[in-house]
């Protein structure tokens, strides 16, 4: 039986990783891996959850089953900042802890299914996980472009599609700081696509996985909102993963909006009975220390300051970027100071980003992704020499 599988492409940025660490180059740079690295080039436990940690190993009396849906006081610890000061928009909202983004991403496809949506519009690029998901949950799933050559979104794109839609589509949409292009809808697009939605009256899954990571908490989510605030219905998924920098704790949550509060046990009830057969329940640990968090202020002040922290450093290395467009000709980097979040997409060729690895010891997708977080001041200045170099 098991001798019938075929094998399955390995994962590219594994490869890169594996290469990465095999370079005895002193100077390599690593822009494949997506996680936030600091000046140094490190990925360092957040001094909050560090903290939250600590609470948590002196005082948890039980590591007894929780339900599917995990730790509610994180779930709803992060209202506020999703959905803004009224996070209960009139009992229409509803919230469950997944692991990760991953899972509430998945759990909103399944669901969407199970209410009915056959077909799942989605921007590409996009993370590459999105289009395994829809594939595995078994929607069929639909392409629209998501950036223009210029480095900005494509609104015409989505606004066409979601007006062309069935009433059995759905779209996702990443809520900020864009995987892999870093292009964001602009607050006027964002209108224009809450508008859009409620006219037509389909699902919108929102992903919100870098959330605080592109112009500010408040900001990075104003487009949710204002989807929100206009459709009837909506799934939202959301990773912790990154701005708490929990990666491997596996830290999300997914909620639901529902057309009418008496919607949501039923709404609820299918989403538990999806995650209980997919994970029974999530993972504890980084959503406890979350919660730790977001319910002590002096912790949330200094979430908040770290936050900060990244935040300015990614907007310092895309002014730097962007700002090396007067250095050589062709580097094409000026729309990187504008975009947001971890990554961002070169228009390289497979030629060019092979050359970069060998010739300059620079590791980066194959897509011409790159990780902004990956440079820094001691390294951003040979990334823009060798970029040139390989674009003459
Ligand atoms: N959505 C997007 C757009 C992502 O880029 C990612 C992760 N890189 C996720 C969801 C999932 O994040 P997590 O690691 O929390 O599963």
């Amino acid at each position: 039986m098991l001798d019938q599988l075929e094998a399955q492409a390995p994962d590219a940025l594994l490869a890169l990783i594996k290469m990465h660490a095999e370079d005895p180059r002193e100077d390599k740079i690593d822009l494949g891996v997506g996680v936030y690295r600091t000046n140094d080039g490190a990925t360092p436990v957040f001094r909050s959850i560090k903290a939250a940690e600590q609470r948590l190993v002196d005082t948890q009396d039980s590591k007894s089953y929780l339900g599917p849906e995990g730790d509610t006081g994180f779930v709803d610890a992060l209202k506020p900042y999703i959905f803004g000061k009224d996070a209960s928009m009139g009992g229409r909202l509803e919230g469950m802890q997944t692991p990760g983004g991953t899972g509430a991403v998945r759990l909103a496809v399944a669901l969407a299914k199970a209410a009915g949506v056959k077909r799942v519009h989605l921007g590409v690029p996009s993370w590459p996980n999105h289009a395994q998901i829809l594939q595995d949950v078994g929607v069929v799933t639909c392409t629209f472009h998501h950036a223009k050559a210029d480095g900005t979104a494509d609104i015409d794109a989505l606004i066409e599609t979601i007006e062309a839609a069935e009433p059995t589509d759905a779209v996702l949409l990443h809520g900020c700081c864009h995987n892999p292009t870093g292009v964001d809808y602009t607050d006027e697009q964002w209108e224009q696509i809450a508008e859009a939605f409620a006219a037509k009256g389909i699902l919108p899954i929102l992903d919100v996985a870098y959330h605080g990571l592109g112009r500010g908490l408040e900001e990075d989510v104003a487009g949710v909102r204002k989807v929100l605030a206009k459709v009837p219905e909506a799934l939202v998924a959301y990773s912790c993963d990154k701005n708490f920098g929990l990666y491997r704790d596996r830290v999300g949550a997914f909620y639901m909006i529902a057309k009418q509060p008496s919607d949501l046990p039923a709404i609820t009830s299918n989403a538990n009975a999806l995650a209980r057969a997919n994970w029974s329940m999530p993972p504890d640990h980084g959503g406890a220390a979350v919660r730790t968090v977001l319910r002590d202020g002096d912790l949330t002040k200094q979430w908040l300051d770290e936050l900060d922290e990244m935040r300015a450093r990614m907007r310092r290395v895309r002014a730097r970027l962007a700002a090396a467009d007067n250095e050589a000709p062709g580097l094409n980097l000026a729309a990187l100071g504008e975009q947001n979040g971890l990554f961002a997409m070169l228009p390289l060729t497979k030629d060019q980003i092979a050359s970069l690895r060998e010739d300059h010891a620079i590791y980066m997708a194959g897509s011409g992704r790159i990780n902004v977080a990956g440079l820094h001041a001691g390294n951003t200045d040979k990334f823009i020499a060798a970029l040139a170099d390989v674009i003459e």
